[in-house]
């Protein structure tokens, strides 16, 4: 889900603020920087990458505002965790972030920041479906994709003259062209990687595999009542969402992966936002957010973001300006509208910390291994 996001989370403190750079963590990152010179030769440590996705979140959560409350991303962290634990890197500092938004969408940034947005939220019915949804996006930070794509050149490069600039205006260089990529999805076999592990990851736990299918299938009936517009008509016709539900059906079968929770109860009883239909979610572009849900609210003038360097990707259509190599197969990177969707103002972190026996507890009361 990354917008067509995924479609892309110490635990600990999960949710606890993000760690301030260190002068030492961003000398390690301009150092390096300094030596290779060039992006593609840039190697990163944990608590470097750490940082890098805590400046990716802080401009997705300047998009997207955050929703401020507690029990559901308490909710959302507690599913993200115990996948995160079976993944390839339980260790690193996993957050789960709710944004503020109608658009379906969720985003992946190095160093354990995953966000999903109320809009996917809403839209999903069951605890497995969203298991689907974290596992995927786990898979992206803990395969490291977003790196991987900034040591293929996706970024531009960096001269020589650029890297005295100054550490901090590196960092937000690099964050800015990690944003990007991001936003704008990542390659198809990044996703289908993603798609392959992340389902094993929520079989793991106990899920029944089929959420991530079920995610998709959501998308695509949602986007069909969009497929005679312009914007999101590409999204509502690509072969590459159903491509991955069938490879994902296989492999479900060839694996016997056979976890079967779904824990529908739960989720719905703990998550009660509506789903506002793709036609119907308000944009950044038209400003017209009274649209939304038929509400009789004042429309907004669309926001200034604020973060330099950023307005071009946030832009409708900003995301189908990819590169070859960033053919977006994410699932809800496709649809226009859900790009261009509006986000509430307020980012900041909802701190919410759950240990051991809570991830426990939570996942014997739902049938979980
Ligand atoms: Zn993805």
């Amino acid at each position: 889900m990354h917008r067509r996001s995924l479609v892309t989370f110490t635990l600990g403190a999960a949710l606890a603020v993000a760690p301030v750079a260190s002068a030492e963590q961003l000398g390690k990152l301009g150092g390096a920087l300094k030596r290779a010179n060039q992006l593609r030769d840039i190697q990163m440590n944990d608590a470097e990458e750490a940082q890098l996705g805590a400046e990716v979140s802080q401009r997705i959560r300047a998009r997207y505002g955050v929703v401020q409350n507690q029990a559901v991303h308490r909710y959302v962290t507690l599913v993200g965790t115990a996948l995160a634990q079976v993944s390839s890197r339980p260790g690193i500092a996993w957050k789960f972030i709710v944004l503020d938004t109608d658009a379906v969408n969720a985003f992946a940034a190095p160093g354990g920041f995953v966000h999903i947005t109320k809009g996917a939220l809403a839209n999903l019915k069951t605890e497995s479906e969203l298991a689907g949804v974290l596992g995927h996006e786990i898979i992206h930070v803990s395969e490291k994709h977003t790196i991987r794509a900034i040591q293929k050149g996706k970024a531009v490069q960096m001269g020589a003259d650029e890297t005295v600039a100054g550490n901090s205006a590196l960092l937000g260089k690099l964050a800015d062209k990690a944003y990007e990529i991001v936003d704008s999805g990542f390659g198809r076999g990044d996703e289908l990687e993603s798609d392959e592990k992340g389902i094993v990851l929520a079989n793991t736990v106990g899920y029944a595999p089929t959420g991530m299918n079920g995610f998709l299938n959501m998308l695509m009936e949602r986007n069909k009542a969009t497929a005679a517009t312009s914007k999101n008509g590409l999204f509502a016709s690509h072969p590459e969402t159903k491509e991955r539900v069938d490879k994902m059906t296989k492999q479900i079968a060839s694996a016997k992966l056979s976890s079967t929770a779904t824990v529908g109860e739960r989720y719905t009883s703990t998550i009660s936002f509506k789903p506002v239909p793709v036609t119907e979610v308000a944009t950044v572009e038209s400003g017209s957010a009274g649209a939304a849900g038929g509400s009789a609210k004042p429309a907004e003038e669309p926001k200034k973001k604020g973060i330099g360097g950023l307005a071009a990707s946030l832009r409708p259509g900003g995301g189908e300006k990819k590169s070859a190599q960033v053919t977006g197969s994410g699932a809800a990177r496709g649809a226009g509208a859900e790009s261009a969707a509006k986000g509430g103002s307020n980012p900041a972190l909802v701190a919410v910390s759950v240990n051991a026996a809570d991830i426990a507890a939570f996942k014997k009361a739902g049938g979980l291994k």
